[in-house]
């Protein structure tokens, strides 16, 4: 009888214990208290411009104090980022659509594997041409991960290495 209940109380415990929000990114805690509606917007937007990770990416820039253009339609790959004069391009790349390497987010949906393996090898061999492209041409050129974006303190880091340090200059600011 003593034995049961416990057994039943520990049982209950270990059911609540699980916590959907341990692992959740500030991200994923935002998409959650989003409207269905609106949260398969944002799915939508990740194939486009201007996705969350992108704002997270240039606010951040421009509070690190560089300058930058984007989408410069006449680079291969139109870079979402791209600092003329560094000769410097980032990519802000959706870890699902475009696959990146060892992320949780880079899933396969169970259904229509084929039809989505074939979209995501395209999307991935657009990407390495677009890279192979630019630094042919002399660009050097940096992945931004959507799951990178989460981490700020991590990503100014990456950025700053990347870029070299912000420049306050009257060429700059035109760049
Ligand atoms: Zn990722």
């Amino acid at each position: 009888m003593t034995h049961d209940s416990n057994a039943s109380g520990s049982e209950r415990l270990w059911r609540q214990s699980p916590s959907p929000h341990v692992s959740a990114s500030p991200i994923d805690h935002l998409m959650d208290r989003i409207s269905p509606e609106r949260r398969s917007e944002n799915m939508r937007a990740i194939r486009g411009r201007d996705t969350r990770p992108e704002r997270i990416v240039r606010s951040l820039l421009h509070t690190l104090g560089y300058r930058y253009r984007t989408h410069l339609a006449r680079l291969p790959g139109r870079p979402d980022v791209v600092f003329t004069r560094r000769r410097k391009a980032v990519f802000v790349h959706g870890c699902f659509w475009h696959r990146h390497p060892g992320c949780t987010k880079a899933y396969t949906p169970k259904s229509r594997q084929d039809f989505w393996q074939r979209k995501f090898e395209g999307n991935v061999a657009r990407d390495e041409a677009a890279i192979r492209a630019l630094e042919n041409d002399g660009w050097s050129v940096l992945i931004v991960w959507e799951c990178e974006a989460a981490n700020p303190d991590r990503l100014a880091h990456t950025l700053t290495n990347f870029l070299g340090p912000p420049i306050y200059s009257a060429r700059e600011i035109n760049d």
